[in-house]
């Protein structure tokens, strides 16, 4: 059975230097250190954060002095005054691209239109973005919930992790009625690119699995994203979690990983994946000059090959 891993899978620039700036304050402060929140959306992660002092928290109220490290989401601006006045200190590990949201909607808001966020409601980075409008923006999660709009005039920005037809379906629903749009399209190019490979990688393969915390919304959108293809998808968050049975009759499997996925995971359920195989298929599997045709795709496949 043939393992292909996505070109593009695993920890993106923002979530690497979240967890590079965490790290670093533990190595060079005694004091205890916060995130607000967990600082990705992955369970083994944030249980080795833990193990190395650096604890959880909902609230900022529950800081005992230390450093309080805001996530690669980001925050509203209400969190920052409550820091101030709290006195505590904040280490800011938001993501480049997600300040450059919360930056566009307080201008937009500034200028007095009204700023449409595409993305989830209930997810932390765009309640961050919802406070930088003052609690004036509007979230939607489609074009579908726009009615019609009598603001001459909207803004519009994006959850990082939305897929760029869901922007583009947004922009041209308000041009349809005739409203001018300030379009900034803040959807982040990791994003972009890990769903693309992903995306491409499930056509060629008879199954997929999409290692990442279930609580991911980037990995929650790539195993979608799959699963639309119509090859069979399995969302994982560690080895332990892989099914002989769903390789079974398989000659390739594609792998791919949320953006908050470490290199290690991935590398472990790719182990993990070659052993099952090999406890499936047996010696025949092994052979390297075996030929065998994809039942999904046709496509020739040689043995067992990890790439
Ligand atoms: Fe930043 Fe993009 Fe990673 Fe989100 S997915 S943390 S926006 S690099």
């Amino acid at each position: 059975m043939q393992v292909k891993v996505a070109n593009k899978a695993g920890f993106c620039y923002g979530v690497k230097r979240a967890l590079d700036l965490a790290l670093t304050e533990a190595s060079n402060n005694a004091g205890p250190i916060y995130t607000l929140g967990p600082l990705i959306h992955n369970p083994q992660v944030v249980r080795d954060l833990a193990l190395q002092g650096i604890q959880e928290l909902s609230d900022l109220d529950q800081a005992e002095g230390g450093t309080v490290i805001i996530r690669s989401h980001g925050v509203g601006p209400e969190v920052l005054e409550k820091s101030e006045q709290k006195k505590i200190k904040l280490l800011d590990a938001t993501c480049p691209f997600v300040a450059r949201a919360q930056k566009y909607a307080r201008e937009m808001t500034e200028e007095g239109i009204p700023v449409y966020i595409l993305g989830d409601p209930g997810h932390p980075e765009v309640q961050g973005i919802l406070g930088w409008t003052k609690g004036k923006g509007i979230v939607v999660e489609s074009a579908d919930e726009i009615s019609r709009v009598e603001h001459p005039r909207v803004g519009v920005v994006a959850q990082t992790t939305q897929p760029l037809t869901n922007y583009q379906r947004l922009v041209e629903a308000f041009q349809k009625q005739g409203v001018e749009v300030d379009a900034r399209n803040t959807i982040c190019h990791a994003t972009g690119e890990r769903q693309q490979a992903a995306w491409e990688l499930a056509q060629e393969v008879d199954v997929v699995v999409v290692v990442g915390g279930k609580t991911s919304a980037n990995t929650k959108k790539l195993a979608k994203l799959c699963e639309e293809t119509g090859t069979p998808t399995y969302h994982i968050e560690s080895a332990e979690e892989l099914r002989q049975e769903w390789f079974r009759d398989c000659r390739k499997v594609g792998l791919t990983a949320g953006a908050s996925t470490p290199d290690a995971i991935i590398e472990e359920v790719k182990r993990r994946m070659s052993e099952l195989d090999q406890m499936t298929n047996g010696d025949e599997a092994m052979d390297p000059a075996m030929e065998v045709k994809s039942p999904r795709t046709g496509e020739l496949v040689k043995g067992v090959v990890v790439q």
